[in-house]
């Protein structure tokens, strides 16, 4: 290619050409200390601010009251997977466990590591729906003696996203939101626990984000390693090991280009008419479909199926040379799967479907 294309990867996924710019500008000499930000120290006062002002602009996008403790931490959602057990699992009243709501790839994940620490209830599950939808409230089979209970707020590869934070009474909420943190306004006090990967709406992968309720850390059992001990971290700052600084960095400028947007209400609405405009579009096609519940769409990954599967091979290399790339579903669910996230423009949507209304006109 010789531009830029539109990339609809899942993660990690295209970022706003501003901050690749800045970031471009300031490789050599990152202000005017003769090096790029990289290649400094993690306890310079000049990193420590650079630190400071994204735990800043973070508590200022989400509104994050000061009850709760921002860690930037590494190993990723997944990480987090066994972090989260082995740190809030022992606040249970009778012995190690918490409940799950499998509604996809991600969160059978997070169910089956936390069984490696203690019990790990599956409170409810889509698997017998293929995950294209999230089992009715009513369902639910939640443990009263459990520590927490865990749900992905957008599972990635179904395309299956939660409406609203789900009541659970007063027990504890753990959100994975990887793939849709920043992407619409939250209330932080619904969720005892907030974590994903910076790779999808904030910038490159290294950098997991996790907010937790102050009250909550403290309590890690003895075999937690030292690097995901919220305890250990936040009276360091995250950084009782080298940070991933660079990605921190980068994840500083994609906090100021959403702020410059507008904040996560602007980019909420803009990530609605995109999404609808998609959904719209498959909903009226004969030869797409999108096989989620309605209300259950995700507004970040929208997950479709060609009616003729034997015209696959054909639309991806087509759509590629059109410069719509990454289109290829997860192959866990087959299919298609157009990634929208925050740094996604809405020419980008209206480029795929003008692609897929002509490539339906051919076929
Ligand atoms: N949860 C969700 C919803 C995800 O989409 C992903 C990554 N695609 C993960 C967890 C795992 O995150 P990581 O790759 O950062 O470990």
């Amino acid at each position: 290619f010789d531009r830029r294309i539109f990339n609809f990867a899942a993660g990690p996924a295209t970022l706003p050409e501003e901050v690749l710019k800045q970031a471009a500008d300031e490789m050599l000499n990152w202000r005017g200390l003769g090096t790029s930000v990289m290649e400094i120290s993690h306890r310079s006062k000049e990193f420590m601010e650079v630190y400071e002002e994204v735990i800043q602009d973070l508590r200022t996008l989400m509104n994050i009251p000061d009850s709760y403790e921002i860690l930037l931490l590494q190993g990723g959602g997944l990480g987090q997977n066994a972090a989260i057990p082995m740190n809030l699992m022992p606040l249970a009243k009778n012995g190690p466990k918490a409940d799950f709501l499998v509604t996809g790839v991600w969160s059978e994940k997070s169910y089956k590591e936390a069984q490696k620490y203690g019990t790990a209830n599956l409170a409810a599950s889509s698997a017998a729906e293929k995950f294209n939808t999230i089992p009715a409230r009513s369902t639910w089979q939640l443990s009263s003696d459990a520590a927490y209970v865990h749900y992905c707020a957008n599972e990635t590869i179904g395309g299956v996203e939660f409406p609203d934070v789900p009541d659970v009474g007063d027990i504890p909420l753990v959100a994975d939101i990887s793939s849709n943190i920043l992407s619409k306004e939250m209330d932080v006090n619904k969720c005892a626990v907030w974590f994903g990967g910076a790779q999808k709406n904030i910038g490159p992968s290294g950098v997991t984000i996790v907010i937790v309720r102050k009250d909550l850390i403290g309590h890690s059992m003895g075999i937690t390693p030292t690097i995901w001990d919220w305890a250990v971290q936040t009276n360091t700052q995250s950084m009782i090991n080298t940070p991933p600084t660079f990605s921190i960095y980068m994840a500083g400028l994609g906090f100021k280009w959403l702020l410059k947007q507008g904040g996560v209400k602007a980019i909420e609405k803009r990530n609605q008419e995109k999404a609808e405009l998609l959904y719209n579009f498959l909903d009226q096609s004969s030869l797409y479909e999108n096989r989620v519940t309605k209300e259950y769409r995700s507004r970040m990954n929208v997950t479709f199926f060609l009616k003729d599967e034997n015209l696959n091979a054909e639309f991806l290399a087509q759509s590629n040379a059109a410069g719509l790339v990454a289109l290829r579903g997860h192959k866990a669910a087959g299919g298609m799967r157009a990634s929208i996230y925050n740094a996604m423009p809405i020419e980008g949507v209206k480029a795929l479907v003008e692609f897929m209304q002509d490539f339906e006109r051919r076929a």
